[in-house]
């Protein structure tokens, strides 16, 4: 997947994660880790992805983006 959103997406991530409580929008599991470390600011999640809800990679209002489960974001499976 081509990233072309540039420098302000980690940030931006790490806003909608941190607003989500690192809660999954679909399957309301937290992601499990008890603490998050963050390296300039930007939260280290390896569970949880920011997801568009239109499919609109450009579109990054935040009410467009929700966390997701990584395995659902990359795999477009369900979660678990
Ligand atoms: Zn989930
Ligand atoms: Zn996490």
């Amino acid at each position: 997947m081509a990233d072309t959103r540039g420098w302000e997406w980690p940030a931006l991530r790490t806003k909608i994660l941190t607003r989500d409580n690192f809660q999954c929008a679909l399957c309301t599991r937290n992601c499990g880790h008890a603490s998050h470390q963050y390296v300039r600011g930007i939260a280290k999640c390896d569970k949880l992805d920011v997801d568009h809800r239109d499919g609109n990679k450009a579109n990054n209002d935040e009410r467009n983006l929700r966390s997701v489960c990584r395995s659902f974001n990359r795999g477009g499976k369900a979660c678990g």
